[in-house]
This record gives structure tokens, sequence and C-alpha cells, in this order.
């Protein structure tokens, strides 16, 4: 199933022409629940994984606290499965909301049955992409034979959010394959089991956030009088405010995505320089809580509301059931020189 965005209302850099040579393209991918197979590019389905290889653990720190109040992914599956059967009541709060359990519905307690039973903790798969399905999606230097990408992460907060691996590997290379890789005793939230969803990749074109412009470019975009040459696309409630157009509708698509620009929200854009090299790092994988909200509906894929209504229950167009800071995405960076040195987690 292909998803399509609608077409932006206008082109951007017949009034911007400076915007032009800043377009990337970003690779949406469309998150949608399903049951991929280890051979399938996937979010939260089974990661193509050799049997001889040992799993991705997580050493820590995790603080007695964390693994005292965490959930069991049994009881959280059938949660969920309750949850979309049953339908019960819609839920406004994207973190785990601890409200009186109803008979037969919902119990959002955490399962007191499933004590951390100590050491590292089991990684979860996160997403799987194979370089097929995902055309601007390059494996690292000196990997030319990579062709599918891994993301796992530990559950559990490294402070802010979970602790994210990434892994390249060849899919040819895999012949015995690991059928029932280990799994965590719990998450920390609800929200850090990835719902098993399909994927329908999508390019679009992306420009940089607002406060990434140059000051020039940022004072051009403030000015009304410009956009007034888009005619009535740009209504009058943003002539305070032209910009906010901009970033909603122009700049960075919402969701998770593959590639284009970083996303700013939380805080002022920041360096992303390795470590190691410090050489510029780019934006690699977003996983995202939304993939739109009130002001980025634009992004919303042709006829996706009517196709595949949300369970309800789930924030909205919260279709992996990821629930990151209380709505926000985790970006991965990568360094282009070499994948040896750390990738970037960015909550933004
Ligand atoms: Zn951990
Ligand atoms: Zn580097």
């Amino acid at each position: 199933m292909s998803r399509t965005t609608p077409p932006r209302p206008f082109d951007v850099t017949a009034l911007f022409p400076q915007l032009a040579p800043l377009a990337r393209t970003a690779t949406r991918l469309h998150p949608r629940a399903g049951s991929p197979s280890r051979h399938d590019s996937s979010v939260g389905g089974p990661l193509l994984w050799p049997a001889g290889e040992p799993w991705p653990h997580c050493d820590g720190p995790h603080t007695w606290e964390q693994v005292d109040t965490a959930f069991s992914l049994e009881q959280e599956r059938e949660r969920r499965g309750i949850r979309t059967e049953a339908g019960s009541r819609p839920r406004q709060d994207p973190h785990p909301v601890r409200h009186e359990a109803e008979e037969g519905t919902i119990d959002d307690e955490p399962d007191p049955c499933s004590p951390w039973p100590g050491g590292p903790i089991a990684m979860l798969p996160v997403a799987q992409l194979y370089v097929r399905d995902i055309s601007r999606l390059r494996p690292p230097p000196g990997q030319a034979e990579a062709d599918l990408l891994q993301v796992l992460w530990c559950p559990f907060d490294h402070p802010d959010h979970p602790r994210t691996a990434l892994l390249w590997r060849s899919a040819a290379a895999v012949t015995d394959v690991l059928d029932s890789p280990p799994e965590p005793f719990g998450v920390q939230f609800p929200g850090y089991l990835p719902q098993p969803c399909l994927l329908a990749p999508e390019q679009v074109t992306e420009y940089p956030h607002f406060l990434e412009l140059s000051k020039e470019l940022r004072q051009q975009l403030g000015e009304w009088h410009r956009w007034q040459a888009a005619g009535a696309v740009v209504d009058s409630s943003y002539a305070a405010a032209p910009e906010e157009f901009y970033r909603n509708n122009l700049s960075v698509s919402p969701g998770w995505k593959v590639g284009g620009w970083s996303r700013w929200g939380l805080t002022d854009p920041l360096p992303r320089t390795c470590r190691v090299c410090d050489s510029a790092m780019d934006p690699l994988l977003t996983i995202a809580t939304t993939e739109w909200n009130a002001g980025t509906g634009s992004w919303a894929p042709e006829g996706d509301q009517a196709r595949d209504p949300l369970p309800p229950g789930t924030p909205p167009a919260n279709y992996t059931f990821i629930v990151l800071a209380q709505g926000y995405d985790l970006q991965l960076h990568v360094c282009p020189a070499s994948s040896d040195h750390p990738h970037l987690e960015l909550i933004q």
C-alpha cells in the first residue's frame, strides 16, 4: 500500500529562491500496523538476525526505581489487543496513564510479577530497513555490501530516552536465522514497546528548519508582503508570523523518516558534530511519536485518516504506539566518515 503526501501548497523556492540549493530528499516511512516478517522493512517487527551472533544487550546503568515500575511486554501486548478490539475510550495524555482500570478492558498497572532479573537487558527491535525499499539509504563507508540497517533500543531511559544501537549487515550473509531472540523482562513505559508496523516509503522534499536558515533568509520569511505573492493559499491569519506557515507546511516533514533535515522543537538548533573526528553528522533515522499533529496536518497522506483510523485511545497519528519524551521525536545522526564513530541521539 503506497502513501502519498499531498503536494505542498506552493513552490516555496519561487518566493524565496535562496532556499533552492538547500532542498534535501527525505524518505517518509509511513509505518502502519501490520504483521511484518523478518524479510520486510518494518518498525517493531522481527529482525533478520544470524543464529550464531550474540543479541545486543544493554549494560545500563539501570536504576532500581526504573525497573521496579516496569511494564511487562506480555501485559502491554495484551492491553493493546484488548484496546484495539474493544475500543474502550479516548485517552488524551500520551504518556503512561495510571487511571482506574475498568473491568475487562484496560489495566495499566505495572505487572508486579516480573521482577528485574538483574544483569544486562536484552534490547528490543525498533526498526529494520532494507536498502531496496529506501533508495536514499546508503551503507556507511567500507560496508558496500551492507543492505540492511537494524535499529534496536534498551527500553529504559538513558537518562531521558531509550538508548539505541545501530547495525548494518548484508541480508544475503544471514543463512541461519535466529528464531526466538531474547526479550527484555519489561519496558519502562508502554510507549517504549514499538507496535509491529509495515512501511510505505515515500520521498518528499524538505528545506531546513526556520532557525537553521541565515539571518537574511529568516528576515525575508518573516515579511508578510513577500508571502502575499502566493495568493490565498497563505491566509491572513499568518500575517503576524508568516514563518509559522513555512515551519508547519513547507520545511521539515513530520513523522518517521530517513534522511532529510533535522527537526527542532524542544530546543533551538544544536551543533551535531562527531565527537571522534569533528565531522558534521547527517540525520539518518527519525523515530517519531506522531506522524503529524495539529500544526502539521497538511503532511497527512491523502485519504489516510479514512483508510486506517487509529485504535481509540492513542494520541493523534501514533500508529507505532511509541511515545518519546511526552510527544517528541528521537533523531539518530551518524558520522559520514565512519560507522565506528558513535551516533548521536537527539530528542526534539
Ligand atoms: Zn539500558
Ligand atoms: Zn566521525
